[in-house]
């Protein structure tokens, strides 16, 4: 039986849940699952202004900090 390690798991920055499959942009982590989200939702506009706007939100922070 294996365990996944919590150490390998990171808070992703859209749903924050730990996850430990995803991506990293701004090296912030966003999981895999938000990630296919954000692809797959050209289409529908208020769901993908919501994710440009929390990357915006976390490129900013990153300047300013
Ligand atoms: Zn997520």
């Amino acid at each position: 039986m294996s365990k996944i390690d919590e150490r390998y798991k990171e808070a992703c920055i859209i749903c924050e849940e730990k996850k430990e499959r995803g991506i990293h942009i701004f090296s912030e982590f966003i999981c895999w699952e938000c990630e296919q989200n954000i692809v797959h939702t050209e289409t529908d506009e208020n769901k993908y202004r919501y994710y440009v706007d929390k990357l915006q939100k976390i490129s900013q922070s990153k300047l300013y900090s």
